[in-house]
């Protein structure tokens, strides 16, 4: 920025060919052929597209672009780009030509042989294609590569088998669109066209210098530490949570800002985390497909911006052992294009029982589907995290707040609501709920799912995570409540009637989904277990929820996906984790056979001479302390490097299993054991071994030396 002071609205959007844009720049006809399109959801002609191409050419030449990317989300957790120049053939008199054809907009060919694919696409057919989504507007990336038109896209293998998260993603809103439509009708609206899964995402992430970056290769190589003691002081004076920004960090914070507001994301609000050293980004929420899309954008952005400030951005869900990990809120809601927010309590007793039939719908999907839920915030990271320092438990469970729980356990009761524990006169016929204003709704930092008074609330997913998939696990098990209840309502004879004993009857049949109580305590693992709840603790335990007969006759039934892509993804996410634990180990195995034991022998060494030395200089002075110290470190020392060979061991047979399942399971229980029993001596040499030997930053300069 070479201005000090700027208005946000001059810049808000500037690199955005967002609606304003395309309004002012298309030809009208184009622009309403766009807009119908996009509308409906179908696929652009080339006449349109070719004009709509060479529009977005010109403006982003004007912002400096020389290049064109389709921008999409393979299945690898980033986002992936492939750059073209837009320099077309040079003509005769030597001079070229800047061209970018409707084809190039809606289509493109990235080899697609190096992404992911869990066997959907064999090599000889490496061929797939992104496809531009004019719903998520194009939009130019100045950095100091550049700059670059970057078109959001999905990517698709040549059979048209998603190979993304934003294809499936679409599809969902599809569903819940059509369902929400559907449920809206019987209530007799007739003014909504469209129903959209409106999202916001809180982001959290941990900043921390960046030559202490460098100087650990176990957070350059895995995104967090293997190893580390903990810091005389912690995270139990509560006293970074929302305390002041640093200017340090203000700075880069306002940078992040200016970046996202260019680019049309609404970022909105930014705190200090409870952790040291972590924060928190939120944008104002939007379409699901965008919000998807922005939350890369911010995770891009953060780490681009903290490079340029001297830090790192840490997105890892669990840098740290022993303080917060970082998380991503995915807050939900369903809206209307004439602003009806489905989940928002009503003013007319007829809105009420509206509300509380969705309500009950979303219990009934979440509890029929929790282990669907529970793998859509499975990541290798998050495994690290959930269950531990003020994370959610691995148990899903809704919670709903003392007020509506009062109100659902009165239908239950006696088949009547008819006042609410505020005081006020309830009566679902007559009159109306009481406002569930925000702040009457408590708050329960505990619960992975939520309902903060006019959406929902998804705690569990991990902040390295896309949220494309907890958002398409969301929109199509909610679609299919709503599906359910809209089959056996359309039928009904005195809808008053059966609509009420619905409400009654899902309340009831999925009131143990349900729990308001502090779900970090350990009587709850022991309550949910017995409601029958499913408690998946760890990432490969989850997966196969994704391939079950209920999922794929689920994902099926909503054209979301095929059985072909889910058990493509289960194949990817234990291809992931395998992956991703045996770099953990190597790194690990690395910094102990390289750094840790010869800078402990170092030691050793000093203490020796120290020995020596002082008692041939005199007889008087006692070394007991010496002696005591060398015998300490040394059998430390012993114990490392036992355990050391005990994971090389383990490591090298992990490797050598053929079966990637079978694969992953051994990392999870052999490799990972052997690595947290390696830690614990070296974490205790860390406390023994002189801090200037010492070959790499503590927690301590890590996070309270930002
Ligand atoms: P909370 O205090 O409940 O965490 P915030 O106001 O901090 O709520 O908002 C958190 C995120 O939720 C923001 O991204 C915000 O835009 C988003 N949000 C607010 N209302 C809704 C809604 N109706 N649907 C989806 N997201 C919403
Ligand atoms: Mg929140």
């Amino acid at each position: 920025m070479d201005k000090d002071y700027f208005n946000v609205a001059d810049i808000f959007g500037e690199n955005v060919f967002n609606d304003a844009t395309m309004q002012e720049r298309l030809p009208k006809k184009t622009y309403q052929k766009l807009k119908e399109t996009i509308r409906q959801g179908k696929e652009l002609d080339l006449e349109t597209a070719d004009v709509v191409a060479h529009e977005m050419k010109e403006w982003a030449i004007e912002k400096g672009a020389t290049h064109y990317t389709h921008w999409f989300q393979p299945l690898t957790g980033v986002t992936a780009e492939k750059h073209d120049s837009f320099i077309s053939a040079p003509k005769e008199n030597g001079k070229v030509l800047m061209s970018f054809s409707g084809k190039e907009l809606i289509k493109g060919e990235p080899d697609a042989s190096s992404f992911p694919s869990g066997g959907l696409r064999a090599t000889f057919e490496a061929r797939g294609y992104t496809a531009w989504d004019p719903t998520s507007p194009a939009f130019v990336r100045q950095d100091a590569a550049g700059a670059t038109l970057c078109i959001p896209t999905a990517f698709c293998s040549y059979t048209g088998e998603a190979l993304d998260q934003k294809t499936p993603l679409l599809r969902s809103m599809e569903a819940i669109n059509k369902q929400s439509i559907r449920l809206l009708r019987l209530f007799g609206n007739t003014t909504s066209s469209r129903v959209t899964p409106s999202v916001g995402v809180e982001q959290e992430y941990f900043l921390i210098d960046r030559e202490n970056f460098l100087a650990r290769k176990d957070l350059v190589y895995t995104g967090r530490t293997l190893i580390g003691a903990m810091p005389p002081k912690g995270q139990e004076m509560d006293d970074h949570y929302f305390g002041a920004i640093r200017e340090r960090i203000a700075a880069f914070m306002k940078d992040v800002n200016i970046e996202l507001w260019k680019l049309g994301v609404s970022s909105k609000t930014q705190h200090n985390e409870v952790a040291p050293a972590q924060h928190e980004l939120a944008p104002i929420y939007t379409e699901a497909n965008v919000a998807v899309d922005h939350n890369q954008l911010i995770m891009e952005t953060l780490k681009k911006v903290a490079y340029r400030h001297g830090l790192q951005c840490l997105l890892h869900e669990k840098p740290f052992a022993g303080v917060n990990g970082s998380g991503k809120h995915d807050n939900w809601s369903l809206v209307s294009d004439d602003g009806i927010n489905l989940l928002e309590p009503g003013k007319t007793p007829h809105e009420n029982i509206q509300f509380l039939l969705v309500l009950c719908c979303i219990l009934k999907a979440v509890d029929e589907h929790a282990d669907l839920l529970r793998e859509s915030a499975a990541d290798v990271g998050n495994d690290n995290r959930l269950g531990g320092d003020e994370a959610p438990p691995c148990i899903i469970s809704v919670y709903l707040g003392e007020q509506l729980q009062d109100v659902l356990d009165q239908l239950i009761n006696t088949g009547v609501a008819d006042h609410s524990i505020s005081g006020e006169k309830l009566d679902t016929g007559v009159t109306t709920l009481p406002d569930f204003l925000k702040d009457a709704t408590d708050r329960n930092r505990t619960s992975p799912f939520a309902f903060t008074g006019n959406k929902f609330e998804f705690r569990m997913v991990g902040s390295e995570d896309s949220v494309g998939e907890p958002n398409i696990v969301l929109n199509t098990i909610v679609a299919q409540a709503f599906s359910e209840a809209c089959d056996e309502l359309e039928k009904a004879d005195d809808f008053n009637m059966a609509v009420h004993d619905m409400i009654k009857r899902l309340a009831k049949e999925h009131q143990r989904i349900v729990f308001n109580g502090n779900g970090y305590s350990p009587e709850w693992a022991k309550e949910a277990e017995k409601r029958g709840l499913s408690i998946i603790n760890n990432m490969l335990d989850a997966i196969p929820a994704l391939v079950s007969d209920k999922s794929v006759k689920l994902f099926e039934e909503f054209n979301v996906f095929t059985k072909a892509e889910l058990e493509s993804r289960a194949e990817i996410e234990y291809e992931i984790y395998a992956k991703k634990r045996n770099i953990e180990a190597k790194v690990m195995i690395d910094i102990i056979r390289k750094q840790i034991i010869p800078a402990t022998i170092r030691y050793t060494t000093v203490l020796a001479e120290s020995v020596n030395m002082v008692r041939s200089a005199t007889d008087a002075a006692d070394v007991s302390t010496q002696v005591e110290m060398l015998t300490e470190v040394s059998a430390c020392l012993k114990e490392t490097k036992e355990k050391l060979v005990e994971l090389e061991k383990h490591e090298a047979k992990g490797v050598d299993l053929a079966d990637i399942k079978e694969r992953a399971f051994y990392y999870r229980d052999y490799v990972l054991p052997s690595m947290e029993a390696l830690r614990k001596p070296v974490d205790r040499l860390e406390m023994l071994v002189d801090k200037s030997m010492w070959p790499m930053p503590s927690y301590g300069d890590m996070i309270f030396e930002v």
